[in-house]
């Protein structure tokens, strides 16, 4: 081996330098990174929105001996429970050896991703085409949604009680939809509008039929006919959309991006490229001494407000329940508590690299990331990790060889962004975010690396069993 010189020498010793994956990692490492994610790519295909995501989670936890949470009953270590909030989150459960006055250990990712979203009355005819009118969900450059192929999620519940469930655009042969968008030769005016304002929001109108029912006698004969299919193959008449959740997304399956097949482009990685590391590692931590409780939550892309989001009390009420069921008090285990908030970043883009700042990015195949705090002008709505807890992890990851770096949300007042850390860090619970970097966030294909998904379950499974 060559000498090294005293800079080089110092250079180690001394400076901060995360390293690519490609160099750090083994082969096998390596190959088992790449392993984990076609798993993950089934995962992403089949639980596109919150309640799929939350059905599939259930399947795999059930498999793992996961059994649905009673209160009132006593577990024991090593026992793994679940429990689904209103089909959109879910919380899982291991019993650790220690008592729950130790605290718990959280992993909270999200399972909601932006979209489109059907208003309550959403069918119209407009010159013999069908259109269903959308509001969209969470934040999206409106523009990247039209004359993309999309699918259709949710439910529908009947006035008769009956909830349906529909999907749309999924299996080959089934159609699919999609916004219109003004053509080239027509769009002078168009184009000349900034990026934010071209599409407007109520122009996100969904192509769903052109075909009358045979009758000339009134209007809307196109419109009757998708109401006519749609009472044909669900049961529902008009005015069911009233109480129904219908959900637009990019029926783009993933797939491997690259030639070197390194990365990974699909709708939805922010926020499922942490939820299933995350759920991957309650399945598989057997035994930990402090309780391992993994959160797939909902509404986080909105604010996590309402009663499926983290800024609701349904976490602290299962941690109350949790307690209870060793006699102690909730807010005392709380306390006692640690959370990664495992949520994406937006990696560093060198098409963009305006509106990051270098020494402060994540980048693609580098390991997790660690964001000690979001928020935005002047840390704005962010909890802010401690320098006693960012050690914490930090050290906890050395010491396990996960492969990890830290990330800040691009330049100082370029924009910003939160999570649902602070809504745990304010139940005085130890949180920081800590997730998978992500290129083209929030866009209807977005692109991750394996490397990272891969580094992401391992630094959660080795939180848990710490
Ligand atoms: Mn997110
Ligand atoms: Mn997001």
């Amino acid at each position: 081996m060559k000498e090294q010189s005293y800079a080089e020498q110092l250079r180690e010793e001394l400076t901060y330098k995360p390293k690519h994956g490609g160099a750090a990692m083994s082969e096998d490492e390596i190959k088992r990174a790449d392993e984990f994610c076609e798993d993950y790519k089934d995962f992403l295909n089949t639980a596109k929105t919150e309640r799929e995501a939350v059905i599939e989670a259930v399947k795999l936890a059930e498999i793992a001996g996961f059994v649905p949470f009673e209160k009132g009953k006593v577990y024991t270590a090593g026992q793994k429970v679940y429990k689904v909030n209103r089909g959109k989150a879910v919380i899982l459960a291991v019993i650790g050896s220690k008592p729950l006055s130790e605290g718990v250990r959280l992993a909270i990712a999200h399972i909601d991703s932006p979209r489109l979203d059907l208003k309550p009355n959403p069918l119209y005819e407009a010159d013999e085409l069908a259109l269903f009118k959308t509001h969209y969900y969470g934040g999206i450059k409106k523009y990247q949604w039209t004359t993309i192929p999309l699918s259709m999620h949710g439910v529908v519940c009947l006035k008769n009680g009956e909830k349906i469930e529909v999907r749309v655009g999924e299996d080959e042969g089934d159609p699919q939809f999609c916004v219109t968008d003004v053509l080239p030769h027509l769009g002078t005016e168009q184009a000349k509008k900034p990026l934010g304002t071209a599409i407007p929001a109520e122009n996100l109108n969904i192509l769903i039929g052109s075909r009358p029912i045979a009758d000339d006698k009134g209007g809307d004969l196109v419109k009757l006919n998708v109401l006519k299919i749609l009472n044909e193959k669900y049961g529902i008449v008009e005015s069911d959309f009233l109480s129904s959740e219908i959900e637009f997304v990019p029926a783009a399956k993933a797939r491997d991006l690259g030639f070197d097949r390194s990365m990974i482009g699909a709708y939805g990685h922010d926020d499922r490229v942490c939820a299933y590391p995350a759920l991957m590692a309650a399945l598989t931590c057997n035994a930990p001494e402090h309780t391992a409780v993994t959160i797939l939550t909902d509404k986080e892309e909105t604010g996590s407000d309402g009663n499926t989001g983290l800024n609701s009390a349904y976490m602290k009420y299962f941690i109350y329940d949790l307690a209870e069921m060793q006699g102690f008090s909730g807010r005392d285990v709380l306390s006692a508590s640690e959370c990664l908030s495992a949520d994406v970043n937006a990696a560093f883009d060198p098409t963009y690299a305006d509106v990051y700042e270098k020494r402060n990015s994540c980048y693609l195949n580098k390991g997790v990331c660690i964001t000690k705090y979001t928020g935005s002008r002047g840390k704005g709505g962010t909890s802010d990790a401690s320098a006693e807890y960012m050690s914490r992890v930090r050290t906890l990851l050395d010491r396990k060889n996960v492969l990890w770096q830290i990330g800040e949300l691009g330049k100082v007042d370029a924009g910003g962004g939160g999570t649902v850390a602070k809504y745990v860090s304010n139940l005085d619970v130890e949180t920081v975010d800590l997730g998978v970097p992500v290129l083209s966030m929030h866009a209807p294909w977005e692109v991750v690396a394996k490397i990272d998904v891969y580094m992401a379950y391992r630094a959660f499974y080795e939180f848990f069993l710490d």
